[in-house]
Protein backbone atom coordinates (compact mmCIF):
# COMPACT_ATOMS: atom_id res chain seq x y z
CA UNK A 1 0.00 0.00 0.00
CA UNK A 2 1.07 3.55 -0.60
CA UNK A 3 0.51 6.10 1.63
CA UNK A 4 1.30 9.41 1.32
CA UNK A 5 1.11 12.40 3.49
CA UNK A 6 0.97 16.62 3.01
CA UNK A 7 4.03 17.64 4.72
CA UNK A 8 2.63 18.60 8.53
CA UNK A 9 0.45 15.26 8.11
CA UNK A 10 -2.89 16.57 8.60
CA UNK A 11 -4.13 15.21 5.06
CA UNK A 12 -3.48 11.46 4.56
CA UNK A 13 -3.68 9.35 1.27
CA UNK A 14 -3.97 5.66 0.17
CA UNK A 15 -3.29 4.32 -3.09
CA UNK A 16 -5.72 1.49 -4.83
CA UNK A 17 -2.73 0.30 -6.72
CA UNK A 18 0.87 1.07 -7.82
CA UNK A 19 1.05 4.03 -10.46
CA UNK A 20 3.31 3.31 -13.43
CA UNK A 21 2.70 6.56 -15.35
CA UNK A 22 2.53 10.19 -14.01
CA UNK A 23 1.82 13.35 -15.50
CA UNK A 24 4.10 16.79 -15.19
CA UNK A 25 1.65 19.32 -16.76
CA UNK A 26 2.55 23.04 -17.83
CA UNK A 27 -0.85 24.50 -17.60
CA UNK A 28 -0.75 27.80 -15.24
CA UNK A 29 -2.08 26.38 -12.34
CA UNK A 30 -0.12 22.82 -12.47
CA UNK A 31 3.45 24.64 -13.26
CA UNK A 32 2.52 26.00 -9.88
CA UNK A 33 2.05 23.06 -7.89
CA UNK A 34 4.51 21.35 -9.31
CA UNK A 35 3.55 17.42 -9.18
CA UNK A 36 3.55 14.88 -10.88
CA UNK A 37 0.10 13.80 -11.15
CA UNK A 38 -1.49 10.24 -11.01
CA UNK A 39 -4.94 9.60 -12.07
CA UNK A 40 -7.41 7.00 -10.25
CA UNK A 41 -11.43 7.00 -10.37
CA UNK A 42 -13.05 9.53 -8.21
CA UNK A 43 -13.55 7.11 -4.71
CA UNK A 44 -10.75 5.01 -4.97
CA UNK A 45 -8.01 6.46 -3.10
CA UNK A 46 -8.40 6.58 0.37
CA UNK A 47 -8.52 10.73 1.75
CA UNK A 48 -8.17 11.32 5.42
CA UNK A 49 -8.57 14.74 7.10
CA UNK A 50 -10.58 16.62 9.17
CA UNK A 51 -12.48 18.89 6.72
CA UNK A 52 -11.35 21.88 8.86
CA UNK A 53 -8.08 21.18 8.13
CA UNK A 54 -8.05 21.81 3.93
CA UNK A 55 -9.44 24.22 1.40
CA UNK A 56 -10.02 24.33 -2.17
CA UNK A 57 -9.71 26.42 -5.09
CA UNK A 58 -11.40 26.36 -8.12
CA UNK A 59 -11.52 28.39 -11.34
CA UNK A 60 -12.20 28.66 -15.02
CA UNK A 61 -15.02 26.24 -15.85
CA UNK A 62 -15.51 24.51 -12.63
CA UNK A 63 -14.66 21.24 -13.73
CA UNK A 64 -12.52 20.30 -10.67
CA UNK A 65 -11.23 21.36 -7.09
CA UNK A 66 -7.98 21.61 -5.79
CA UNK A 67 -7.68 20.80 -2.20
CA UNK A 68 -4.82 21.90 -0.22
CA UNK A 69 -3.80 22.11 3.26
CA UNK A 70 -4.48 24.99 5.18
CA UNK A 71 -1.83 24.11 7.86
CA UNK A 72 1.33 23.57 5.68
CA UNK A 73 -0.10 24.29 1.96
CA UNK A 74 0.67 21.84 0.31
CA UNK A 75 -2.19 20.60 -2.83
CA UNK A 76 -2.84 17.06 -2.23
CA UNK A 77 -5.13 15.80 -5.02
CA UNK A 78 -8.14 17.38 -6.93
CA UNK A 79 -11.26 16.01 -7.53
CA UNK A 80 -14.27 16.19 -10.23
CA UNK A 81 -17.10 18.43 -10.02
CA UNK A 82 -19.74 17.65 -9.73
CA UNK A 83 -18.23 14.81 -7.36
CA UNK A 84 -19.10 11.83 -9.10
CA UNK A 85 -17.64 8.56 -8.35
CA UNK A 86 -15.16 6.86 -10.90
CA UNK A 87 -14.39 10.32 -12.73
CA UNK A 88 -11.02 11.31 -13.10
CA UNK A 89 -9.25 11.93 -10.21
CA UNK A 90 -5.74 13.38 -9.70
CA UNK A 91 -3.39 13.07 -6.46
CA UNK A 92 -0.26 14.74 -6.33
CA UNK A 93 2.38 12.13 -5.99
CA UNK A 94 5.33 14.44 -4.84
CA UNK A 95 3.44 13.70 -1.07
CA UNK A 96 4.85 9.89 -1.14
CA UNK A 97 8.11 8.32 -0.72
CA UNK A 98 10.42 9.81 -2.90
CA UNK A 99 10.97 5.80 -3.80
CA UNK A 100 7.82 5.67 -5.60
CA UNK A 101 8.02 8.59 -7.10
CA UNK A 102 11.27 7.81 -8.76
CA UNK A 103 10.01 4.13 -9.88
CA UNK A 104 7.46 6.22 -11.74
CA UNK A 105 7.85 6.96 -15.29
CA UNK A 106 6.87 11.04 -15.60
CA UNK A 107 5.67 12.42 -18.87
CA UNK A 108 6.02 15.97 -20.00
CA UNK A 109 1.93 16.99 -21.09
CA UNK A 110 0.86 20.52 -22.73
CA UNK A 111 -1.47 21.29 -21.08
CA UNK A 112 -0.67 25.35 -21.25
CA UNK A 113 -1.94 24.93 -25.17
CA UNK A 114 -2.09 21.63 -27.03
CA UNK A 115 -2.90 19.58 -24.69
CA UNK A 116 -1.05 16.32 -25.85
CA UNK A 117 1.89 14.75 -24.68
CA UNK A 118 4.93 16.67 -25.95
CA UNK A 119 8.02 13.92 -24.46
CA UNK A 120 7.98 11.69 -27.59
ZN1 LIG B 1 -0.45 19.86 6.01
Amino acid sequence: MHEGSCHCGAVRMTLPSTPEVATACNCSKCRRIGGPWVYFEFGSVKIEADPESTAEYIWGDRTLRTIFCRTCGCVTHWEPLPPTPGRKHGVNLGNFDPKLIATVRVRRFDGADTWKFIDE
